[in-house]
């Protein structure tokens, strides 16, 4: 099992670990703040003692695997990790806006979220809604927008999870049931929205600035796909 730093302060940005286990250019480390490819999210880049790493991936038994450019390390070895701070900051402030979002279409239409994906430059929601508008849409986007600018505290923190289970709507977003551990970890828009999610985001709303919705798209019947951007 790897130590989630970036659950202990998702603002982490460097860290020192020792290497727990080595597979070509694979390597898990006891402790990391790179959040692993999953739930949506791309999963996070940046180096280890300048070694660069190419993507991060969930590993067996809740470890956290650090793909790297080329093998290098041993068993036991300290290192020093870095992310790529601006591409990991713009995920978190995607996601994010992907949470509200999911909550003001949810709270105006009823829609449910099927799928998602946070990417750096741009991200994209899909939801199932028989009767789609373009123009109500956009106004969703702006009451999106509105929220930004008041700013509430996003929370984290853990619950256990047959009360986490009781709150409506706390699984919306999750394509899949939640991990079938004791505790979940929520994370809290302040009066928006409150999900189960292991995923990482910002503290408080206003750091998104604006949410600018840049494409919808019929896929089907009732499936719908929004795509978007931040600043
Ligand atoms: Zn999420």
């Amino acid at each position: 099992m790897t130590r989630k730093l970036f659950w202990e302060d998702m603002y982490s940005k460097e860290f020192t670990a020792k290497v727990a286990s080595v597979e070509g250019n694979q390597v898990v480390l006891d402790q990391t703040a790179f959040n692993p490819h999953g739930g949506g999210l791309v999963g996070d880049t940046g180096s280890l003692n300048g070694v660069k790493v190419v993507d991060t991936v969930k590993g067996n038994e809740d470890s956290i695997v650090h793909m790297l450019e080329s093998p290098s390390f041993t068993v036991g070895t300290e290192v020093q990790g870095k992310l790529d701070w601006d591409r990991r900051y713009r995920i978190m402030r995607m996601h994010t806006s992907a949470h509200l979002l999911s909550a003001i279409f949810h709270k105006q239409t009823r829609a449910l979220i099927t799928g998602n994906q946070i990417q750096p430059d741009k991200s994209r929601l899909d939801f199932s809604l028989e009767d789609f508008d373009r123009e109500r849409m956009l106004t969703y986007c702006s009451q999106a927008n509105e929220a930004i600018t008041k700013n509430p505290p996003v929370k984290t923190y853990f619950m256990k999870r047959e009360e986490a289970l009781k709150i409506p709507g706390i699984t919306k977003l999750a394509t899949a049931a939640p991990p079938d551990v004791q505790e979940l970890r929520i994370v809290e828009i302040e009066g928006y929205d409150i999900q189960a999610d292991g995923g990482v985001h910002i503290k408080s709303l206003g750091e998104i600035v604006k949410i600018d919705p840049l494409k919808f798209e019929n896929k089907g019947k009732s499936n719908r796909r929004m795509y978007f951007t931040i600043p």
